[in-house]
């Protein structure tokens, strides 16, 4: 029996494994880089990185149970018949995925397999429940999280823990050494400091979580939004490559839960967050385009600017604002930003710029470990104002005062902006409102050590409250 690793990078509860298991036949298992799914995007470079090392990492989990990851590159289901005839396999298993293109792509491979007589089957390995699992009273699908999150909590239980298998199969099966593949940034790579943060794989995904259970998940509610602490858990990454099963998090924190955690409701707190990621599929499952088109059409009339140079200015971190050049420089290094900061720089990306949400989630697709399609469009529309749930347009984020209440300590600020990093607290997000003494003594000299705030606030605000009107208007 074959079983094709996608997005569920991982030998612990995952249903596919566990069904292959179950059937008593030898598995081999095949990752293949997919290169013929028609309107799939293709990686970004801080994915490809991720997966590189999340792939050696299943490998030689794979090869201690004695079996060989058989890697191809190429068309999906050429290459799974070619391993069917190879092995001698009479089975095809897989997990589940929810964009339109491979959704479409998955039957088209199910289908010619089972014509040709293979057992072709798959499961749901990726979330906890799927996109279509959950019904308001009318019928339709959650539009809204809150009486999402309310269905899923009051009703959700995580199934018992599926093992992994002992064994594999694989060895003398043909494959391309992943290292051929060549997964990382290009022209330039840019990776070379997510090392230092992240480490790819089952593993390093078990050790995140127990970390984040042995401490943060009890100040979770109220830290979750300050990104000069460790307040969050860092599984984003690892739960988009399904290195861990969102239902091992989910038991793993109702077993504190239920040992009678003294901080029930930030535990609660960290579950509802772990549904999000559950309601950003639910979207994209029923809207399919909402990658690339506005959930809420309304906003295809908006009159977004196109300035290339206010965009690379965002992109390299050098808006003038402390708290959004730090966070974009964070992600630039570590492929990772703290989601406080994800909202505050989407926010004067589409606001205060007025820049069309799609240039933010494209740079971001490039640059996140995490990034997803659901969860990165959700959260893009959700800041633009043109998503599902979204907040409403006229709440304009103000950089000032969001890194003033989030970033208190400064901490943040300082550690990716060291130009900035002798600036007294009260000046920290606001360098422009010091006065030239305090600058001198901080060795900040705007406008040559650090840039002058690339549209004043309230300009920016007013200026994106009058494109909303506008677009009311027509
Ligand atoms: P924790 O706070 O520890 O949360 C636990 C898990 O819940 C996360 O690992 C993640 O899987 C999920 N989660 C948390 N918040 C959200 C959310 N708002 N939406 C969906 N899932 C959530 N998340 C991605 O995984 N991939 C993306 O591409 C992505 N793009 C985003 C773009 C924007 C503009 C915004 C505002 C948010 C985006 N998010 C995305 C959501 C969120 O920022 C990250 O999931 C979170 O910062 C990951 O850090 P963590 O693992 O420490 O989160």
């Amino acid at each position: 029996m074959i079983v094709w690793f996608r997005n569920d990078l991982r030998l612990a509860d995952h249903a596919a494994l566990a069904a292959a298991v179950e059937a008593d036949a030898k598995i081999f298992p095949v990752y293949i880089l997919e290169e013929t799914v028609a309107g799939r995007r293709e990686l970004g470079g801080a994915s490809k990185w991720w997966l590189d090392k999340s792939l050696k990492s299943l490998r030689s989990a794979i090869s201690q149970r004695g079996g060989k990851l058989i890697c191809r590159k190429g068309d999906a289901e050429k290459i799974l018949r070619d391993v069917v005839s190879e092995t001698g396999a009479d089975a095809v298993f897989w997990g589940r995925r929810y964009t339109q293109p491979e959704m479409d792509r998955d039957a088209d491979i199910k289908k010619a397999l089972q014509d040709d007589g293979i057992e072709a089957k798959s499961f749901n390995t990726c979330l906890l429940t799927e996109p279509w699992s959950y019904q308001t009273k009318s019928g339709g699908y959650y539009k809204v999280f809150t009486p999402y999150w309310r269905a899923v909590r009051s009703s959700f239980e995580a199934p018992d823990p599926m093992q992994a298998p002992e064994t594999f199969a694989g060895v003398g099966i043909d494959g391309d050494e992943i290292e051929s593949w060549e997964l990382h940034p290009s022209k330039p790579d840019w990776s070379k400091g997510f090392d230092e943060m992240w480490t790819p794989g089952e593993e390093g995904a078990q050790v995140r979580l127990q970390d984040f259970l042995d401490g943060p998940i009890r100040e979770y509610e109220e830290m979750r939004n300050r990104p000069d602490e460790d307040g969050t858990s860092g599984l984003s990454p690892h739960l988009h490559h399904g290195e861990i099963s969102p239902a091992t998090v989910w038991r793993a924190v109702m077993g504190r839960i239920n040992r009678g955690l003294k901080e029930e409701e930030s535990a609660w707190s960290f579950l509802s967050e772990i549904v999000w990621r559950e309601f950003s599929y639910v979207l994209i499952y029923h809207h399919p385009k909402m990658g690339r088109e506005n959930y809420d059409s309304k906003f295809n009339g908006m009159e977004w600017r196109s300035s290339k140079k206010d965009l690379e200015l965002w992109q390299k971190g050098q808006t003038g604002y402390p708290i959004v050049d730090a966070g974009m420089r964070q992600l630039w290094t570590t492929g990772w930003m703290h989601n406080r900061v994800r909202m505050i720089v989407a926010s004067l990306l589409t606001k205060h710029l007025l820049l069309n949400w799609t240039e933010g989630e494209d740079w971001f697709w490039d640059t996140l470990v995490d990034a997803d399609p659901a969860s990165n469009a959700a959260g893009w529309q959700w800041t633009a104002g043109s998503g599902a749930d979204a907040s409403p347009y006229f709440r304009v984020f103000n950089p000032i005062t969001q890194g003033q209440k989030f970033d208190q300590t400064g901490a943040y600020v300082r550690k990716w902006c060291p130009e900035l990093k002798k600036l007294p607290n009260k000046h920290l997000h606001a360098p422009w409102e010091a006065g030239s003494d305090v600058l001198k003594k901080a060795g900040v000299e705007l406008g040559k050590t650090y840039p002058r705030p690339i549209i004043e606030h309230k300009q920016g605000r007013q200026r994106a409250l009058e494109a909303w009107e506008t677009l009311k208007g027509k």
